[in-house]
């Protein structure tokens, strides 16, 4: 049998929540049906959590955080969990894979890549363990004063169904150094590879407990843990809808602090003397990969006029040969889109792209079939005051906005709600360090797009989001400081 075929056999045993160590059914029994958005047909059902199975992971978090084994383990210790958590991400690397291909629609390459991504995330924090340090510093009483950074606690982390492993690692691998115990939430949509990650952590050696799964619906598994009172701490990927009831819950229960990462309309701008392959190229892959599901896609593409009919001209050809269609063919560039609300939502943008103005440079349709697939789409001649020129699309359509000059491209990049990452192409370096200065964003590309690395931190200002992820910089949302005076 082929690794697809295995990975479609073991689905057909019911999964269930993982928590305090081992997988469990919901109280109340209630399920979810997890749909392969390439064939619309069932693919797995997985066990939803209500308040009363919430209640018992945080019991399990709790107790797990209290104990010794984990925030007290030898540091030495927990890093080797973390690697070895890593490495056996990487032996799964095939089979995670696969099941994100099936569970997202994402091409197999795209699946594939996102869990080697995962396991290089888990190998970074395992290095941080044992840099974990406090300061001192000189005070005028006779006192040594110095400071210990303590784990926060039990950590909510309720993630989204676009990068549903690597967005998991990207929070479940900081909280783990730093000794925290987690009840993460996948999306309703794609809980699969997060409960297969649950089981890897536990084969890794971690104590039951400390990693909890509760895949569930976001207004009843998300939002209990969003008011629960035994939770310290929330970290969240999604929409500012979202965000926003998050912020509440917080205020309303026990002002747990919260990290947010709410996406972004991104701006990719391109002066004359750029070079043209590569800002082209950069602006495909920026908005196509993974269907433009992708909170960086480079969804506006700001082009000075003198160049912008040849960069169309060179998007619309690379847009029209991409090959789209089933996600396990190896020689596909664009999967299906992952479920059908986002499917409808991209449809009904790209009926309001066409109402409003804009020119279909290329697509501009869905393609029918039982998948939920979409033609990658340029609109050309977009103008800031379209709908597809300021709202967030998350999916494979591209808006490309002409300006005269450097001022006029800067006012209209930041004429944005969101501020996630932004890009500049230019040969001109006083121009490319002052426009990057000059955008508003938490992370800025000069003369490329999607530079990631677990090293380099990550994060948005304005609607964006709240706090940096990756990098040492995630260490400061999963501790807390507390300052010793030694008389
Ligand atoms: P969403 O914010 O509803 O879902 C993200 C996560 O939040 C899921 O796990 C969901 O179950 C959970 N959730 C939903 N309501 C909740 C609540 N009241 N309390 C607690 N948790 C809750 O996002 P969506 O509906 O899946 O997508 C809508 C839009 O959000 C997309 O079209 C896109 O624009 C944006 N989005 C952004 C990102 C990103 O990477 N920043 C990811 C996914 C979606």
């Amino acid at each position: 049998m082929s690794l697809v075929d295995d990975v479609r056999v073991h689905y057909q045993q019911p999964q269930g929540l993982f928590v305090a160590g081992k997988q469990v059914p919901a109280a109340s029994g209630a399920t979810l049906e997890i749909v392969n958005p390439a064939t619309s047909e069932p693919l797995a059902r997985v066990a939803a959590a209500q308040a009363q199975d919430v209640d018992l992971a945080v019991a399990a978090a709790r107790e797990a955080f209290e104990r010794d084994d984990w925030r007290g383990l030898a540091p030495s210790k927990r890093e080797q969990l973390l690697w070895r958590i890593a490495e056996l991400l990487q032996e799964h690397a095939d089979e995670l894979g696969v099941i994100e291909s099936l569970n997202n629609g994402k091409t197999l390459s795209e699946g594939r890549g996102d869990a080697g991504a995962a396991a290089d995330c888990f190998r970074y924090y395992a290095g941080s363990v044992r840099r974990l340090r406090g300061e001192t510093m000189d005070v005028d009483a006779p006192s040594l004063v110095y400071t210990l950074r303590e784990p926060i606690g039990v950590c909510g982390q309720i993630v989204p169904w676009n990068y549903p492993l690597l967005m998991a690692s990207w929070k479940v691998a900081p909280a783990l150094a730093c000794g925290c115990c987690v009840l993460l939430k996948p999306s309703e949509w794609t809980p699969l590879t997060a409960l297969r990650l649950a089981d890897l952590c536990k084969q890794a050696g971690v104590p039951d407990g400390v990693v909890n799964v509760l895949p569930g619906d976001g207004p009843v598994a998300g939002e209990a843990i969003a008011r629960h009172m035994g939770v310290d701490k929330l970290a969240f990927t999604g929409s500012v809808a979202t965000a926003r009831s998050l912020l509440k819950a917080s205020a309303e229960s026990n002002l747990k602090k919260l990290s947010l990462e709410l996406g972004g309309k991104s701006p990719l701008v391109v002066f004359p003397d750029a070079d043209l392959d590569a800002a082209a190229k950069a602006a495909f892959w920026g908005i196509f990969a993974n269907k433009g599901e992708v909170c960086s896609a480079s969804s506006r593409l700001l082009a000075h006029r003198d160049i912008k009919e040849q960069l169309v001209d060179r998007l619309a050809k690379m847009a029209t040969t991409m090959r789209v269609g089933d996600p396990l063919d190896p020689g596909t560039e664009m999967g299906a889109i992952a479920n059908s609300k986002q499917y409808d939502k991209i449809i009904r943008y790209l009926e309001l792209g066409k109402q409003q103005g804009a020119r279909v440079a290329a697509g501009g349709q869905a393609l029918g079939g039982k998948g939920l697939f979409v033609q990658p789409t340029v609109f050309d001649d977009v103008t800031p005051d379209m709908t597809v020129a300021s709202e967030e699309i998350f999916g494979p359509v591209l808006s490309v906005l002409g300006f005269q000059h450097e001022e006029q491209a800067l006012e209209i990049a930041n004429a944005s709600m969101y501020g996630l990452v932004a890009a500049v192409f230019t040969k001109d370096v006083s121009r490319a360090h002052r426009v990057a200065r000059g955008l508003q964003a938490g992370v800025v590309w000069i003369n490329r797009w999607n530079g990631f690395d677990c090293a380099a931190p990550f994060g948005g200002v304005k609607y964006s989001g709240w706090g940096r992820e990756l990098g040492e910089h995630a260490i400061d949302l999963y501790t807390q400081t507390k300052c010793v005076w030694v008389a």
